[in-house]
């Protein structure tokens, strides 16, 4: 016990924040980060958590003890039974509990729900789309161009929600800009 102990005294604390990305946005990399999130979340230390009671939202803020890398945990997409962490800035406790950094995951099923919903065959009228800015034909039978009409139907709720969280490098707000056609 006691060579144990003094075996470990000459340890030199490690970890291995250096061994993950920064995660992409792409479903097989978030599916294998909330695989990892037992494993990656023994060696970190939680310092804050923020509940978004209304919206079922919740994050959690940790810290690495070794190389002082935040991290943020929420849950995975579509599933709340599940956790995954991810890099994000340095960041105060009372700034990050008024606004959480945007889970990468969320991005990913904006995204996602965005591809399903323009992949439909639409058929296209003759009027222009209400909206004012935009260029494109209506629907037929609707007031909005398909882009539109997903922001109308329930994506655009979704994309203020993202808008409104906090940002960070590697992902940039111009991730759900209008997509080109
Ligand atoms: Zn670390
Ligand atoms: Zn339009």
């Amino acid at each position: 016990m006691s060579a144990a102990a003094s075996q470990a005294d000459l340890i030199v604390p490690t970890c291995s924040c250096d061994d993950y990305v920064d995660l992409p946005i792409d479903e097989a990399a978030i599916d294998e980060r909330i695989s990892q999130f037992t494993t990656m979340r023994q060696s970190l230390t939680q310092i804050s958590r923020n509940v978004v009671v209304k919206w079922g939202e919740q994050y959690r803020l940790y810290k690495c003890g070794v190389c002082g890398q935040y991290w943020q945990a929420s849950y995975a997409p579509r599933d709340i039974d599940f956790w995954y962490l991810y890099k994000v800035p340095e960041t105060g406790i009372s700034s990050w509990k008024r606004r959480a950094y945007v889970p990468p995951g969320e991005i990913l099923d904006y995204l996602r729900q965005r591809e399903e919903f323009l992949s439909q065959r639409f058929e296209i009228g003759k009027k222009n789309c209400a909206d004012e800015s935009c260029g494109e034909k209506a629907i037929a039978g609707v007031r909005k161009c398909p882009y539109h009409q997903f922001l109308e139907v329930d994506g655009g709720e979704t994309r203020e929600w993202l808008l409104n969280l906090m940002w960070f490098p590697p992902y940039d707000p111009s991730l759900v800009d209008r997509p080109a056609n």
